[in-house]
C-alpha cells in the first residue's frame, strides 16, 4: 500500500504522524517543494524577532523523526503530474511515485497585489521560512515599515516590529481591520489596541501605486501619498489547488471534499488550507486545527477506524500583550453579545444568529474560550438572554 502525501506542512505530517501512530502499514511518501524541513508556521509572524526565534526550534518535525517512523520526506520536489492511469505521481525531477492513495496537502499561497500597483518581484509576503528570512535580512537597516492588508498576519507582523521599535503603518481597503473573518467588536478592539501601540492604521483606502525608489518606496493611496522604508504585503491566500484541477478533480475556490476529506476522485483526498469541505463548514478554513483535524479524518478512513466526530474550528491569534482565542465562524449579520471577564483585561464577544451561537471571540479569557467550546462540543443551547444576563457563572452552562 503506497500513500503519496503532497505538501509537507501542518497538514501533510499530521497525517503521516495519525497514520504511524495508528500502525499504519503502508509505505508513506510525502513530497514537499521546499528544500529545508518544515517548520511550524504560527511563530513566523509572532516571534521572528525574538531573541531565541530560529529555524531548529520550529522544526515540525525532527529530521530522526523522519527516519525513525520511516516517512520518506522529499524535499525539493514538486509533484507536477499525476499519471492516473499507471497510477504514479511524477515529480519536477522525473522520478516517478506510485500509489494507492494520494492526500492533497498543498495549502495555500499568499494573495500578490497586481502587478500595476508594484511589480510582484518587489513584493513580500509572509507564508514560510525563507519569506521570514529574507524579512528578517531587509528589515535590518529600516525604521519604517508599510504592511498592506490587516487580517491576522498583517496584524501580527505590525505588533512584532512595533514591540521592537519599528514605525509601522497599515493600509487597509475595508472600512474595518479583520473584517472577512471577526466581530465588529473584537476589530474595534484590536485596532485600539494597536493605536495605543502606536501602530497607524489606515481604513478605508485602497492602494493605487507603491513605487519604488533606490532605497525607499513611495506609496500612493486613493487618499494620500508617502514614503516607507519597507513595504509587506498581508491580504490573504488562495489555495493551491492546480494540480487538483489538471488531473480533473473537482474544485471550486478549494478543492472540494466530502466528510471523509475524499475529492470527486476515489482514493485522492485534500486535506488543510486547500480542502473545502461545503457539507460541514460551508467556507474554506485556513487554520492549524483544520489542518489536524481533517488529516484525523483521513487516516480514520483509510485505517478503517471510527470518523472522528465535526469539531468546530478554532483559532489563536497573539498581538502585543493579548491572546485571541475564537471558536466557530463569525457571519456578518450575527448579533455580538460583551461579556468582561473574571478576571481584569479578560473580555469575549459572543456571536449569535437569533439563538444559534456562531462564534465566542475571547481575548485572555480562557476560561470563556473552553467554555465556549465544550458548549460547541455537547451541542448545548445557548441563548442570547443567558450570555447577556451578567450574574450568570458561564460553568453553569455546561453542567
Ligand atoms: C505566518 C503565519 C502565521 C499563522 N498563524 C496561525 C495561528 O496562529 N493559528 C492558526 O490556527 N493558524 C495560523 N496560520 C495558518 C496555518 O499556518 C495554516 O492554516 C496551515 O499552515 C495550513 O497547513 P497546510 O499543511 O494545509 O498548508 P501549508 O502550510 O500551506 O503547506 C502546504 C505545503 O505544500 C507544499 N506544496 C504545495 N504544492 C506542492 C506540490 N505540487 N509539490 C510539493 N509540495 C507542494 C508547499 O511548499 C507547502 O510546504 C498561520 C499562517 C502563517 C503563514
Amino acid at each position: 500500500m503506497n500513500l503519496v502525501i503532497i505538501g509537507a506542512s501542518h497538514a501533510g505530517i499530521s497525517l503521516a504522524e495519525h497514520l504511524k501512530k495508528n500502525s499504519f502499514r503502508g509505505k508513506i511518501t510525502i513530497i514537499e517543494s521546499a528544500n529545508t524541513i518544515p517548520v511550524e508556521k504560527p511563530p513566523l509572524s509572532k516571534k521572528f524577532l525574538d531573541n531565541d526565534f530560529s529555524e531548529a526550534n520550529i522544526f515540525l518535525r525532527k529530521k530522526e523523526w523522519f527516519e525513525v517512523n520511516e516517512v520518506d520526506l522529499l524535499l525539493n520536489e514538486t509533484a507536477l503530474e499525476i499519471d492516473k492511469k499507471r497510477k504514479d505521481v511524477i515529480l519536477k525531477s522525473n522520478q516517478r511515485i506510485p500509489y494507492d492513495y494520494i492526500v492533497f496537502a498543498t495549502g495555500a499561497k499568499p494573495k500578490m497585489l497586481p502587478e500595476v500597483v508594484l511589480q510582484n518581484k518587489n513584493q513580500l509576503a509572509l507564508r514560510d521560512f525563507s519569506d521570514i528570512k529574507k524579512i528578517i535580512k531587509l528589515i535590518k537597516s529600516k525604521k519604517n515599515i508599510t504592511i498592506i492588508g490587516a487580517g491576522y498576519i498583517g496584524l501580527e507582523l505590525a505588533s512584532s516590529l512595533r514591540k521592537n521599535d519599528f514605525e509601522v503603518t497599515i493600509i487597509e481597503a475595508s472600512d474595518r481591520i479583520l473584517k472577512r473573518v471577526a466581530s465588529k467588536e473584537l476589530s474595534e478592539f484590536f485596532s485600539r489596541l494597536h493605536s495605543e501601540n502606536g501602530v497607524k492604521i489606515i481604513c478605508n483606502e485602497n492602494l493605487e501605486k507603491v513605487i519604488q525608489k533606490d532605497n525607499f518606496f513611495q506609496i500612493i493611496t486613493t487618499k494620500r501619498k508617502f514614503d516607507t522604508d519597507l513595504v509587506l504585503v498581508g491580504i490573504g491566500v488562495k489555495p493551491e489547488i492546480d494540480l487538483a484541477k489538471k488531473i480533473s478533480i473537482d474544485c471550486e475556490n478549494g478543492i472540494l471534499v466530502d466528510e471523509k476529506y475524499e475529492t470527486s476522485t476515489k482514493n485522492i483526498f485534500a486535506i488543510g488550507d486547500c480542502a473545502l469541505n461545503k457539507t460541514e463548514y460551508g467556507v474554506l478554513i485556513e487554520s492549524i486545527h483544520h489542518a489536524q483535524f481533517s488529516a484525523s479524518r483521513v487516516s480514520s478512513y483509510i485505517l478503517g477506524l471510527q470518523k472522528p466526530k465535526y469539531e468546530e474550528p478554532w483559532f489563536w491569534s497573539d498581538q502585543f500583550n493579548i491572546k485571541l482565542q475564537s471558536v466557530g465562524l463569525y457571519e456578518q449579520k450575527s448579533t455580538t453579545i460583551y461579556r468582561a471577564g473574571k478576571r481584569e483585561g479578560s473580555h469575549s464577544w459572543w456571536s449569535f444568529i437569533g439563538d444559534h451561537l456562531k462564534c465566542v471571540e475571547a481575548v485572555n479569557d480562557v476560561q470563556a474560550f473552553s467554555i465556549a467550546k465544550m458548549i460547541f462540543e455537547k451541542k448545548v443551547s445557548v441563548s442570547q438572554k443567558e450570555i447577556k444576563n451578567k450574574e450568570l457563572n458561564l460553568k453553569e452552562l455546561i453542567k
